[in-house]
């Protein structure tokens, strides 16, 4: 098991230290590779994504800890870039200029309108109160519609391109399963996730297998039942921790492992000197 991981907070954004702090509990639990991956600037700020005017101070503080430890870690600085619609995502130029070794393309929010302000969201990430009640009021109490409208902006996401690695692919169940008529099996909950898995595949994107919530709830993104139709598909996959705490830079990594093992995986990708690299499951 290679130690490393690609998605990662600090205080750029919603992360609770600084970059420095999270790459010396790297160093100290022995990590190959650390990547940064702050929630991307939006059209409207939110308390957890970056600020546009903060990129350059970002990309140069990164910079500095790629120089600074060189030799003991490889660091990355990457950007987990929300998909709003077809006109703010990571394939647009000013995500695609940034010098970034690599995006992750997720889904927080659901645009209820083309106007793209924080008052026309729909957050499917955060409290289970707030998400029940956009439920209720923007979907008519119909827990299929939003599940179909959050599937319908992954594809259009994997479609946008601009991305390497789809972020948390199926968060959408976390506050869904809570909410009264949802079904992991449905057809009507399965049959687009399959759909989505296809077209990654289609893509050649990457998955990773999100751990933030594998410790503390036994939750994976994807959903460990359906790490086998990613594996069926040969879909490259690595495992994150999504950590916003310098303490969880390995949070859950072995015990993703393990799933992925017991799904049929026989490796991971790894950025080895700067490029994506196929690596074995028992390296
Ligand atoms: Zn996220
Ligand atoms: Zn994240």
């Amino acid at each position: 098991m290679q130690l490393s991981n690609y998605h990662s907070h600090c205080n750029f954004c919603d992360g609770r230290s600084y970059p420095e702090d999270f790459v010396k509990f790297a160093l100290a639990r022995g990590f190959r590779a650390y990547g940064f991956s702050s929630h991307s600037p939006l059209p409207f700020e939110t308390f957890w994504n970056m600020s546009r005017e903060d990129m350059d101070e970002y990309l140069a503080e990164i910079a500095r800890l790629k120089d600074k430890y060189r030799g003991q870690i490889e660091i990355y600085v990457g950007l987990e870039v929300d998909y709003l619609d077809h006109t703010y995502n990571a394939s647009i130029p000013y995500f695609q200029n940034l010098p970034l070794d690599y995006r992750i393309g997720s889904i927080h929010f659901l645009p209820l309108s083309p106007v793209l302000k924080e008052e026309n969201m729909a957050c499917i990430d955060g409290a289970y109160s707030d998400f029940e009640r956009t439920v209720d009021s923007s979907f008519g109490g119909d827990i299929r519609r939003m599940v179909r409208r959050y599937f319908d902006s992954a594809m259009a996401m994997v479609e946008a391109g601009g991305i390497d690695i789809v972020g948390h692919i199926d968060k959408i169940y976390m506050n869904s399963q809570r909410y009264p008529g949802f079904s992991i099996d449905a057809d009507w909950y399965r049959k687009p996730l399959l759909e989505l898995f296809d077209l990654v595949r289609e893509k050649g994107l990457m998955v990773e297998l999100n751990t933030k919530n594998l410790v503390k709830k036994q939750e994976t993104y994807p959903h460990k039942q359906y790490l086998k139709a990613l594996c069926e598909r040969h879909i490259p996959v690595l495992v994150n921790s999504d950590c916003h705490y310098p303490d969880l830079v390995n949070d859950g990594r072995e015990e993703g492992f393990q799933l992925l093992a017991d799904a049929g995986f026989k490796s991971t990708m790894e950025l080895v000197g700067g490029k994506w690299e196929e690596r074995s499951l028992q390296d």
